[in-house]
């Protein structure tokens, strides 16, 4: 059997993949000369919006600056509350603290590691009785599989707080035949290299469907400006796409559907080859997922990670503490009961190298290494 380096995401398969097309578009805009807010930039937000069927898309900087820019679009501040799982990437509670309001912590279910609606519910209450303004939930989807929308919104609603999806790991997938970006009042999502559409560099993108706060997202990006360049009608930031970039996912956008597939294909290997070993991902019935991350709860990882790493496969822990627990965060309240499952899912989960160019010779040694060491 090889004992062959296996990349965690294999960029270099796709991009030969895509041959001269990507270097070319670069080459393009490198030529054309407009790097800021060039041509390629509406084009690829008319792409997006009909890939996905959202009426408006900003692109922008990052993930990052794309969920904070509705933040500050929606005037969140101090005293407000925002609910965010306490699993997950940090920049989805950063934002929330960015503008001085307090992201609260809310624990989520085991089965698809999403968002849980009951505790959302009992953390709205508990903010209320501790003289928080609860204001809105940022539901992630994570490891590419969307939040349970159809069981949070209802929650949201009943309060009075809108929803924003945090799909930095999830574009491309859809929920009741119904595409990410179109759930809540806004989505934003994340280019980074490694997530399911990457760039080669930074990128996000934000999707509404709402006039007015399309609106007001432009403004922001672009420090607050009004209808004239030099005039600042609101604090805003500079957060906008280089033209290079959106050039390149102009040209990975055309190959994203087919490696959707592929990455499905991928993790149903994965699922038949390691149920009866491990606890494997499980989507629910109505959603898809785009795989950002085929992830596994063990009860002895740190031996099945030994034997991964030993024999060449690289592992990665998402996420290792949850964020409620980190230095960084902890001073910020966390619903009613803690959050369990987040502190479970931390000590258990391992991911394993997840991308549409998996070879099938290659995932079956990954396999076996696993079912050997577990
Ligand atoms: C990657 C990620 C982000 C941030 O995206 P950047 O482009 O890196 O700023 C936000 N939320 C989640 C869940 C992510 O995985």
């Amino acid at each position: 059997m090889s004992t062959a380096p296996i990349p965690f995401i294999d960029l270099k398969t796709q991009r030969a993949r895509l041959g001269a097309a990507v270097d070319e578009a670069i080459l393009k805009v490198v030529n054309h000369g407009a790097y800021i807010m060039g041509p390629e930039v509406a084009a690829l937000e008319q792409d997006l919006a009909d890939f996905c069927g959202a009426k408006h898309v900003l692109s922008c900087a990052n993930g990052t600056d794309a969920l904070g820019l509705v933040l500050m679009a929606k005037g969140v501040g101090p005293g407000d509350a925002v609910f965010v799982p306490a699993f997950t990437f940090v920049a989805t509670a950063e934002v929330v603290a960015w503008v001085g309001a307090t992201p609260v912590f809310v624990d989520v279910r085991e089965d698809d590691f999403n968002m849980d609606p009951a505790h959302l519910a009992a953390s709205i209450r508990w903010a209320r009785d501790n003289d928080l303004r609860p204001v809105g939930v940022i539901p992630v989807d994570l490891f590419g599989q969307p939040a349970d929308y159809p069981a949070i919104m209802p929650v949201a609603e009943a309060e009075g707080l809108w929803v924003m999806s945090d799909a930095a790991q999830s574009f491309g997938a859809k929920l009741n035949n119904r595409a990410v970006g179109t759930y809540g009042i806004a989505t934003s999502t994340s280019f980074f290299p490694a997530k399911p559409l990457g760039c080669y560099g930074d990128g996000g993108a934000v999707f509404t469907d709402d006039d007015d706060l399309i609106e007001v997202l432009r403004s922001l990006r672009v420090h607050g400006q009004g209808t004239d360049k030099y005039e600042n009608v609101r604090i805003g930031i500079n957060g906008r796409l280089d033209t290079i970039q959106a050039a390149v996912l102009i040209e990975k956008l055309k190959i994203f559907p087919d490696e959707i597939e592929a990455r499905d294909h991928v993790a149903q290997r994965y699922n038949a080859g390691l149920a009866d070993v491990a606890t494997v991902p499980r989507v629910r019935s109505g959603a898809t997922s785009v795989w950002a991350q085929y992830t596994l709860i063990l009860e002895n990882r740190e031996r099945v990670a030994a034997a991964c790493r030993a024999a060449n496969i690289p592992t990665a822990i998402y996420y290792p503490i949850p964020l409620s627990h980190q230095q960084g965060y902890k001073h910020f309240p966390t619903g009613p009961g803690g959050v369990p499952v987040s502190e479970r899912l931390s000590a258990g989960v391992l991911s394993l190298p997840m991308h549409p160019y998996l070879a099938p010779e290659v995932q079956d040694r990954i396999i076996e290494v696993v079912r050997a060491a577990v």
